[in-house]
């Protein structure tokens, strides 16, 4: 079918108008494709290793001039970023739907939890508070400070191709540190153009050091430099857990730093006492958002058998009807998957789960809504006679795996017997489920949710999971620390100097 947006002079009126340089993205060596018709949109230029390093050199410097600005006026810059921001919120937008094809009002959503993080971290920039600690020995006193880390090394995935920077560097630009950015090479005009933004920022206060914000364009061997420089003390890896098996261990090998932010399998439950109407569209939402490319998509469903058959065929129903389309051109809620590889996995996924008996709802390819190089497909809902095969994976595309539950205790269980520990949710209006549901014999996850789904969370609180998901936390709450060093000082102010633990050593 004919698409009637040229993607292409759309995608470099926009990153003109954002300020990207051509250089970046005309005639380059990366080949740079839309997911929502398949095309070719931009050419972009690569970054060599050397030139990585080189950068990485440069972020180094400006380490040790950024850490000496008071924390305040580093939030300025961050204040700053967040006003451009604001500004550029329609065009980046537009750009994170055309290159990561997400629906516009997620395109924005994403630009405005960019705008979130840079007003939460103003704020922390005032607040990167230690403790004083009550000291054994008198006429002393202990305390914790916390220092600039160093260089932030950021990798990230497709599905979040700004956010999750934007989470990363407004908390390490307050907290001291420089960072040089690795985005996926599935969505790096996002980054140029997220970059050129900042850039802005930059000029606008005037005296910061070069190079603390750099981006680095390639595929995972140039992620690699990232992850073995010396110089960078801290690497936060967003993607698949394979990437995280592999960037993990290396870092833990120079001990480096990391926070790792990888796969999700994420579970919801819902009990007798569901509000079904809320359910349904909470459920809708974590599962069919995003076309089911979130690391927090709903992929596996617990629902109590008392309302089974009331539920689950609504829910069968919202499938059926849900729109898929171009989201640049239609109304549709639900956009194209990434690539080919993400049909092909979700296919796989979905045949493997027939032959464990699984009952399929949708998951055809919808041919209609683009041209034959775009991937959409109907969301796919499976009721599944028990936990096993494919359902125990992540498979980032929409699928949702539908199972009966008789008792909480069991629906618990089933929901942590999986490798990943990202996102849960429990539907109740029973205030000792719910309880029983977020206490320590409940969900195992990172995230655990009372009443709305799995995915969507705001950035104040701290985000990440357990187990397979990685352990990092990035974002609100205290995560600041892990992009802080910290000492305890202890200080004598008086004439004596006892030891600790009564120990004496009197030299003469
Ligand atoms: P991916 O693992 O293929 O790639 C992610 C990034 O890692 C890319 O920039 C890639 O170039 C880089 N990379 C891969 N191998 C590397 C290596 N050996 N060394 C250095 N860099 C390397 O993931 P994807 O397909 O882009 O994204 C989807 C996955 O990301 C899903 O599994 C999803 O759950 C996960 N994800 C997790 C979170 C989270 O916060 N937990 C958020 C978004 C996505």
């Amino acid at each position: 079918m004919k698409n009637k947006i040229d993607l292409k002079s759309e995608t470099a009126r926009i990153l003109d108008k954002l300020g990207v340089p051509e250089s970046a993205w005309r005639d380059g060596d990366m080949a740079s494709f839309s997911p929502v018709t398949g095309e070719q949109t931009a050419k972009v230029r690569t970054t060599s290793p050397e030139e990585a390093r080189r950068m990485i050199e440069a972020a180094h410097e400006a380490f040790k001039a950024w850490r000496l600005v008071p924390a305040p006026r580093r939030g300025e810059l961050v204040r700053l970023f967040g006003e451009e921001l604001r500004a550029a919120k329609e065009d980046l937008g537009r750009l994170v739907t055309i290159e990561a094809g997400k629906i516009p009002s997620e395109g924005l959503g994403e630009v405005q939890e960019m705008i979130d993080i840079c007003d939460f971290a103003v704020g922390l920039s005032r607040q990167l508070y230690g403790l004083t600690i009550a000291s054994e020995r008198p006429g002393h006193r202990m305390m914790e400070t916390w220092h600039p880390l160093g260089v932030v090394g950021v990798i990230s995935a497709f599905n979040f191709p700004v956010a999750v920077w934007s989470w990363n560097t407004a908390i390490a630009l307050v907290c001291g540190d420089p960072v040089v950015w690795k985005p996926s090479e599935k969505t790096p005009l996002t980054a140029l153009a997220a970059q050129a933004i900042f850039e802005r920022a930059l000029k606008r206060f005037g005296d910061a050091p070069a190079g603390l914000s750099q981006v680095i364009i390639g595929d995972r061997t140039i992620g690699e430099v990232l992850v073995d420089h010396p110089k960078v003390a801290l690497v936060s890896a967003t993607g698949s857990t394979r990437m995280g098996r592999e960037v993990g261990p290396r870092l833990a090998k120079r001990f480096a730093r990391s926070i790792l932010e990888l796969g999700g399998n994420n579970a919801g439950i819902v009990c007798p006492s569901a509000d079904l109407d809320m359910t349904l569209r909470a459920v809708a939402f974590g599962a069919m958002g995003t076309a089911g490319q979130r690391c927090t998509t709903l992929r596996r469903l617990f629902v109590h058998e008392s309302i089974y058959e009331s539920f689950v065929p609504r829910l069968i129903r919202a499938y059926e009807n849900v729109t898929v389309g171009n989201p640049l051109e239609t109304k549709a809620l639900v956009g194209p998957l990434i690539d080919k590889a993400a049909f092909e996995g979700m296919q796989k996924a979905i045949e493997e789960a027939k032959a464990l008996g699984g009952k399929v709802t949708g998951g055809q390819r919808v041919t209609e809504a683009g041209p034959e190089t775009a991937y959409y497909v109907r969301p796919a809902l499976v009721e599944m006679p028990s936990q096993a095969g494919p359902v125990l994976e992540e498979t980032f595309a929409p699928i949702l795996y539908v199972m009966k539950y008789r008792d909480l205790e069991e629906a618990i269980e089933l929901q942590n017997a999986v490798k990943a520990g990202l996102s849960s949710s429990i539907f109740t209006l029973n205030m000792r489920e719910a309880e029983i549901f977020l206490s320590a014999a409940g969900s195992d996850c990172g995230i655990a949710n009372v009443n709305i789904g799995t995915s969507g969370a705001e950035i104040g609180g701290a985000f990440g999971g357990e187990k397979e998901t990685g352990g990092g936390r990035e974002s609100g709450s205290d995560a600041w620390k892990g992009y802080m060093r910290r000492a305890t000082n202890t200080i004598n102010y008086s004439t004596q100097l006892p030891l600790a633990q009564g120990v004496t050593f009197d030299i003469e």
